[in-house]
């Protein structure tokens, strides 16, 4: 039976950051796999430094279309964000890009959303494009943060040379 699918059980996988898409392209050879995400890349949580510091590089690595995943190739892939899961009538309420509502009904679930944490993370719908515009505004807001910091070392290194320095010009 390797190889060959003994069943033709569903199994829904909510979520296709990197847990989703190994739990996905294990359980194809199995099962029939649908992948609800609200994302259509796999965008990687490694490397932030390089992220921040050089997204080009970063892009090339971690930031990868969900369809160029040969493991993926059988999974049926739908972008929507999963609103709620009715366990009895085994089903789950997406909400799609346009804003319409569906329901996947599934054998077994799989729940890889991951966590937000307002950063890095979080469960928002997003264009490929609408992804890459949120990875290039962290590292441009560090870097007005920083031009920031450089005004407000101006006035704090004043501050301080007036402090040490004009008693001593009076002492003269
Ligand atoms: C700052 C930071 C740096 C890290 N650096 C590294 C590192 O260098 N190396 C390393 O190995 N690990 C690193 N990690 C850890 C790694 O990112 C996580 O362990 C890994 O990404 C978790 O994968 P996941 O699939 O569980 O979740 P996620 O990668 O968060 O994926 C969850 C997916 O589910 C989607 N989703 C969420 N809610 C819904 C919903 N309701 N419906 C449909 N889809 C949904 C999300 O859009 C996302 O695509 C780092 C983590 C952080 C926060």
């Amino acid at each position: 039976m390797l190889g060959q699918k003994r069943t033709a059980q569903t199994v829904a996988i909510i979520g296709l950051g990197d847990t989703g898409v190994l739990v996905a392209s294990r359980l194809v050879k199995q099962f029939k796999v649908i992948g609800i995400t609200t994302k259509p890349n796999l965008v990687s949580g490694q490397e932030l430094g390089k992220r921040l510091t050089d997204l080009p590089w970063w892009s090339v690595h971690y930031n990868t279309p969900l369809k160029r995943f040969l493991g993926l190739s059988a999974v049926e892939i739908i972008q929507a964000k999963a609103e709620w899961v009715n366990p009895e009538q085994r089903s789950v309420r997406i909400r799609l890009p346009d804003g319409l509502d569906s329901i996947i009904h599934y054998d077994y679930l799989v729940i890889a959303s991951g966590t937000s944490n307002g950063f890095w993370r979080d469960d928002s719908i997003r264009s490929q494009k609408e992804i890459d515009d949120a990875l290039q505004e962290t590292p441009r807001a560090l870097r007005r943060q920083r031009r920031s910091l450089s005004w407000v070392g101006v006035p704090v290194v004043s501050a301080v040379h007036s402090t040490f320095a004009v008693p001593n010009r009076q002492n003269k």
